[in-house]
């Protein structure tokens, strides 16, 4: 089938040109390889599934060659962004680049090959992972113990809720309210309400951290606990966590730490002797798992020695004698996941810790944050911070200034960058910042990458002044140029088969 131009289908795809769909590519009785057929004599379908369940007519798959087939899904590859094309800086994500030998570690058929229900006397190697990587997430958030079954942040979230109920309950305490900064991660309320308890919301300083008054004047003895991030989602260091979580204590609550980006403090500070009671770290954002795109991750849950009984279990143990075991603990709260986490990303994650070795991790932690305050400061002429003080791993900068001056809005600044070959950064959050545009370079990027970033924004900057309209409809150079998310919401179109069913 030939594309717009006449060009045939199997040509690399130009500038703006439609991949057909793979419908579109369909000729009537093409098809990729058929097995032989079996000497093995056939049973009838219907000896296993009820006749009036078969299928009467074929399915209506697209015929394709196999040629067709992997020119059809490679071509459609090459129109992607990915974390190893280029300077992903979207905020919050933390995009970076992952080192492709944890990859292969995760890829060893030793590893992957077992099943997650073999006993536990056939895959010791397996359960000497999960102990070791325990171990080192621990040691790095200053906890106890974890559980590494959550299948990412937000499950993790839940699953500390869950633990806070459970501490909470066996000492005979019924509490209702958890304090969330204005400032949260949206999952963080949205976990607090699953759990079944209210949400308090703690307003900011002038400085971006949590005003440490109006969280004393909401503190009660119904309060179960509170969730911060530190560095909080403005990329900025809560200086007085110390003050905060005795005063949650004070009142028999406990600290939840969102360690979604660890990489902002690995190695430098831990949770744990910030006061924390509870942490979960996104193994998909900081250790060493590609993600976008819906997973899978792993989030970790560690807590403090008062929290360990109430663990989810089964958990990987260790006997004195050096064979391994599954135990779950006596008051556990349950499974949180059908097997024992998503695996392979935690092998991928323990490769990570382990090829980092010595002061590697805090290294990460080091140019997460070099990184972030470089940007900050090269575009503090262009793009001003937020809040204007040193940050972590990732920065905040308002648009403001060029809405009021050309009516170019951080969107279109964004969708900019799109055009100069880079991923956008995340847009108009954290919510209590107008035109917030949120850069977390990440520690994978260089130098160069950062200046080139740089001089990127520079050149939107100025674009918004000689050519506003052009940033407006921006981006116009890749393969799919600037969409109406509003209407793609509200206007929901199903779509068709080749055989005009919808
Ligand atoms: C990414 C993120 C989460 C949620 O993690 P998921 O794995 O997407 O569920 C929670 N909190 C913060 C601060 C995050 O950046």
């Amino acid at each position: 089938m030939s594309r717009p131009g006449g060009r045939a289908a199997s040509a690399p795809l130009l500038g703006h040109e439609i991949e057909p769909t793979i419908f579109e590519l369909s000729v009537p009785g093409r098809h990729a390889f058929q097995l032989r057929t079996t000497q093995v004599p056939a049973r009838a379908l219907s000896e296993y599934i009820p006749s009036e369940h078969l299928r009467t007519a074929s399915v209506a798959l697209a015929e394709v060659s196999e040629r067709d087939l992997v020119g059809h899904f490679t071509r459609l590859s090459h129109r992607q962004f990915s974390v190893d094309l280029g300077a992903y800086p979207l905020g919050s994500c933390t995009m970076k680049y992952n080192p492709k030998f944890c990859d292969a570690v995760a890829a060893d058929p030793g590893l992957n090959s077992v099943h997650p229900g073999v006993p536990a006397s056939l895959c010791q190697g397996w359960l000497e992972l999960l102990v070791t990587l325990e171990a080192k997430l621990c040691a790095v958030t200053g906890m106890a113990a974890a559980t590494l079954q959550p299948a990412a942040g937000a499950a993790g979230e839940i699953s500390g809720l869950l633990l806070m109920r459970a501490y909470h309950r066996a000492n005979g305490d019924v509490r209702r309210r958890i304090l969330i900064p204005d400032s949260a991660h949206g999952t963080n309320p949205a976990s607090v309400t699953l759990g079944g308890y209210e949400v308090t919301t703690i307003p900011s300083n002038a400085r971006g951290l949590v005003d440490l008054a109006a969280l004393k004047a909401s503190l009660g003895p119904d309060v179960a606990g509170i969730m911060l991030t530190n560095p909080n989602t403005l990329g900025l260091f809560e200086e007085e966590i110390v003050e905060i979580a005795a005063a949650v204590h004070e009142v028999g609550g406990l600290l939840y730490y969102d360690g979604a980006n660890l990489n902002a403090i690995l190695g430098v500070v831990r949770p744990g002797d910030m006061g924390f009671d509870i942490v979960h770290m996104n193994l998909h954002k900081t250790f060493a798992t590609p993600h976008g795109g819906g997973g899978p991750g792993a989030g970790p849950v560690a807590v403090s020695t008062r929290l360990r009984e109430f663990l989810p279990g089964p958990r990987a143990a260790c006997r004195d004698d050096g064979t391994y075991y599954w135990s779950t603990p006596e008051h556990s709260i349950g499974r949180v996941h059908g097997w024992h986490g998503n695996a392979m990303v935690l092998a991928r994650a323990l490769a990570y810790i382990d090829v980092h070795g010595g002061d590697g991790l805090e290294r990460v932690a080091q140019y997460a944050v070099l990184n972030a305050n470089w940007l900050r400061e090269r575009l503090r002429a262009t793009l001003p911070a937020a809040y204007d003080r040193v940050c972590m791993h990732e920065c905040v900068l308002t648009a403001t200034g060029l809405k009021n001056e050309f009516g170019v809005r951080g969107l279109d600044v964004a969708k900019g960058l799109l055009e100069e070959g880079f991923h956008s950064p995340t847009v108009y959050f954290p919510l209590i910042v107008d035109e917030a545009l949120m850069f977390e370079p990440t520690e994978t990027e260089s130098l160069q990458t950062l200046e080139s970033l740089a001089e990127s924004i520079e050149r939107i900057a100025q674009r918004a002044k000689f050519d506003p309209d052009g940033l407006r409809h921006a981006p116009q150079t890749t393969p799919v140029s600037r969409v109406d998310e509003a209407r793609a919401a509200r206007h929901l179109m199903a779509t068709e088969d080749a055989a005009g069913r919808s």
